[in-house]
């Protein structure tokens, strides 16, 4: 059986072409870029990598992206201050918070502080609702950037049994709840769950996202499975490493993600797509295209 690299990499450089494309078209039409800011505070190195990224993303596809970098010892009184001018600010369309914040900071008091409908994380209470709700809303950047992999590559997701390893509400529980929209039987794993093998080997898509390096080897994986790894861990040689043992598990694949290269240039790309979504629902254009969760 040949086995299909689904790669990340290569079709969200084909997105942000796209996305190039859009963000003409939008200033075009209401003479203004979308706009994205991406705060950071204090200076976690991987956070500085990570925000970096985003940011040279929105550069290249023409998105207003202003660089808001923060002390670490900022206050919460002036952390939620800003965070409010974001809110009212007209150029601005998306707010990303980057995570974690210094040891001190409340996140979630942070995060239940931006406009909703500028959260293009997708994180605040109201957009999580909607999605439960399965209204067409901003979805996490992860788990949606995951399903667009999966379109692209023409993998049908409606009666498969997905079995998604973690439950993090920023991956694994919308990841969860987005597959279900799309039709999937869907069974969920977590650190206490029982008998995790006979659980992924009776999936058709594994999800893994429990960030344990390379846990997930050929024992897990029913032969034409399909396997997304969102796990991203440093090796000892400090290369990165994800949740699957990619040598061992790739033979038995129909399709795989590769680390880096997979999962992760998704969720950039996604986080770009939310900021032209939230652009179009601030200024009253019609959302393309729109995201079905039932
Ligand atoms: P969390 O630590 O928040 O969640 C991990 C989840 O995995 C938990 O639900 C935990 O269960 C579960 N888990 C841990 N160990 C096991 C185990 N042995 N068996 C079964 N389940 C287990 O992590 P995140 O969801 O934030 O991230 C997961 C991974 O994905 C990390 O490596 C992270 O770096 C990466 N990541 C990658 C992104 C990308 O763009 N590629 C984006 C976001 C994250 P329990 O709830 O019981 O504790």
């Amino acid at each position: 059986m040949s086995t299909v690299v689904l790669n990340g990499r290569e079709l969200s450089q084909t997105l942000l072409e796209e996305q190039k494309e859009q963000v003409a078209e939008l200033v075009r039409k209401k003479g203004r870029p979308p706009g994205l800011a991406v705060v950071l505070v204090g200076q976690d190195p991987a956070s500085e990598t990570y925000v970096r990224n985003k940011r040279a993303a929105c550069k290249k596809v023409g998105i207003h992206a202003p660089d808001i970098n923060l002390d670490p010892d900022v206050s919460r009184e002036k952390l939620l201050g800003l965070i409010d001018d974001l809110n009212r600010d007209p150029a601005i369309d998306g707010i990303l918070v980057q995570l974690p914040l210094p040891a001190g900071l409340d996140k979630d008091a942070v995060l239940f502080r931006i406009d909703p409908s500028k959260d293009v994380d997708g994180f605040h209470p109201v957009n999580v609702g909607k999605m439960v709700i399965g209204l067409d809303t901003l979805t996490p950047c992860t788990p949606t950037g995951i399903l667009t992999l999966l379109d692209r590559n023409g993998v049908s997701i409606s009666g498969k049994h997905a079995v998604v390893l973690g439950r993090s509400l920023i991956v694994g529980k919308p990841m969860a709840l987005l597959l279900l929209s799309r039709d999937a039987t869907v069974t969920v794993c977590h650190s206490r769950t029982a008998r995790l093998q006979e659980e992924t080997r009776r999936a058709d898509i594994v999800v893994a996202a429990m960030g344990k390096p390379r846990m997930v080897n050929a024992d897990y994986i029913k032969p034409g499975a399909v396997v997304i790894d969102v796990g991203i861990s440093r090796g000892e040689d400090g290369k990165l490493v994800g949740d699957v043992d990619y040598p061992s598990v790739f033979p038995l694949a129909s399709a795989i993600t590769p680390v880096p290269g997979g999962v992760g240039p998704m969720t950039i790309a996604t986080l770009l797509d939310n900021t032209i979504r939230a652009f179009c629902f601030r200024e009253g254009l019609p959302l393309q295209p729109p995201r079905k969760h039932t």
